[in-house]
């Protein structure tokens, strides 16, 4: 009987393996599609800065709202697009609005960087800085105004693509971050060779300091050291205004989470800005 039980189980298990293929392939193919009719969007979740207390960039993160089945991770549908070659088309697109965006902010004379995701693949791909120029000149965003968050997790080798091809984006005049910083084994590697100009606390840590020792000297280290070096701080995932007070005490430069907002429509970041915000004349 325990080995009836235990083919069961295979079964099952062979079952749900094949069924999660097989979804897998299903969002693959509709994926193209979605692009194009608007299923995916482009939400933006807003940076304070801890010092002025204003809203002085953003950072866009893609969404993917199916008609039948409601929102897909993008954690989920991300790593399908890296795996079945889509993740330039997805990138390309959201590239485009988070610049068409911070265009508009500009005309509305906010003083505004832009973030957007940058997927450790597609920095082994020559194509990616002729993409991003383009889009920057189609819509005339100086490249300062964009920064490229980048996560690695391999070790960063000097003579590598991916190094070059980081050196060659910030020559352009793009900025660099180093995201979910304290998680892969790159990140001090990065830290000490990359000219990137800010570092983002992974919000596991950030989560955790408010309870565990550990992690807020942790926390406290990250942010003395990257200062130390000249980078900006950004601490992500902060979600109470213990945590706020907490990161403001380190001498935390920027904040993100749902303490201050969750990743929104563009129009509510808008709102959200001119609640919190940098204006360039007064
Ligand atoms: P990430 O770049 O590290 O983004 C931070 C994630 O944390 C986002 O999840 C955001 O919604 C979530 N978050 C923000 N504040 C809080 C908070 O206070 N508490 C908690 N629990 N979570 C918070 P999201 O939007 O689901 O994105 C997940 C990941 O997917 C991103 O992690 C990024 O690696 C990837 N991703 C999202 N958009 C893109 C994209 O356009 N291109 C690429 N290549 N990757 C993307
Ligand atoms: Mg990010
Ligand atoms: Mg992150
Ligand atoms: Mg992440």
């Amino acid at each position: 009987a325990e080995e009836a039980v235990r083919n069961d189980e295979l079964v099952y298990q062979h079952d749900s393996r094949r069924h999660e293929a097989q979804w897998e392939l299903s969002l693959l193919t509709q994926l193209d599609r979605a692009i194009d009719n608007g299923e995916v969007w482009v939400a933006y979740q807003p940076k304070l800065d801890v010092k002025t207390n204003r809203i002085a960039g953003a950072e866009a993160l893609v969404r993917w709202t199916h008609p039948e089945r409601g929102p897909i991770s993008p954690d989920k549908f991300i790593r399908i697009a890296e795996e079945f070659h889509r993740i330039e088309r997805i990138t390309r697109f959201v590239v485009n609005e988070a610049v068409r965006s911070a265009v508009d902010l500009a005309q509305m004379g906010y003083d505004f960087s832009m973030s957007v995701n940058i997927s450790a693949q597609l920095l082994r791909n020559p194509g990616l800085p002729g993409m991003i120029s383009e889009i920057l000149a189609a819509h005339g965003l100086p490249p300062e105004k964009l920064v490229l968050e980048i996560t690695e997790t391999d070790r960063l080798d000097r003579s590598s693509r991916t190094f070059q091809m980081l050196q060659r984006l910030v020559q352009s005049g793009l900025r660099l971050s180093i995201d979910d910083f304290g998680t892969g084994n790159a990140t001090i590697d990065y830290l000490r060779y990359l000219p990137a100009s800010e570092i983002k606390i992974d919000k596991v840590f950030v989560q955790a300091m408010e309870a565990n020792k550990e992690d807020y000297l942790l926390v406290q280290s990250i942010i003395e050291m990257a200062h130390s070096l000249d980078r900006i701080v950004v601490a992500e995932g902060v979600e109470t205004g213990t945590a706020l007070e907490i990161l403001k005490g380190m001498g935390c430069d920027t904040i993100q989470g749902y303490y201050v907002s969750r990743p929104v429509p563009f129009m509510d970041l808008i709102d959200n800005i001119e609640r919190k915000h940098v204006r360039m004349n007064g």
